[in-house]
């Protein structure tokens, strides 16, 4: 199952919510997960490599999110 990279969500490869980004197609739970992707795609393919640099604040929040969305 892939990953929706903005929620950290296994998502269905039928999904509609799909954006085709370098060599990947990446997957989305929802609209709104596509669009916030779409809007800032290299900040999640960079997340995907599990690095994660900004300085101050530098926690992730996916890990504990269990079965949750950021979209719900
Ligand atoms: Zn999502």
């Amino acid at each position: 199952m892939p990953i929706d990279p903005v929620c950290g969500m296994e998502v269905s490869e039928e999904t509609e919510f799909k954006v085709e980004y370098g060599e990947k197609t990446y997957y989305f739970c929802s609209p709104h997960c596509k669009a916030q992707f779409e809007a800032n795609p290299e900040k999640y393919v960079k997340e995907e490599g599990m690095k994660h640099e900004h300085g101050m604040h530098s926690h992730t929040h996916k890990h504990g999110r269990g079965h949750g969305c950021c979209c719900h």
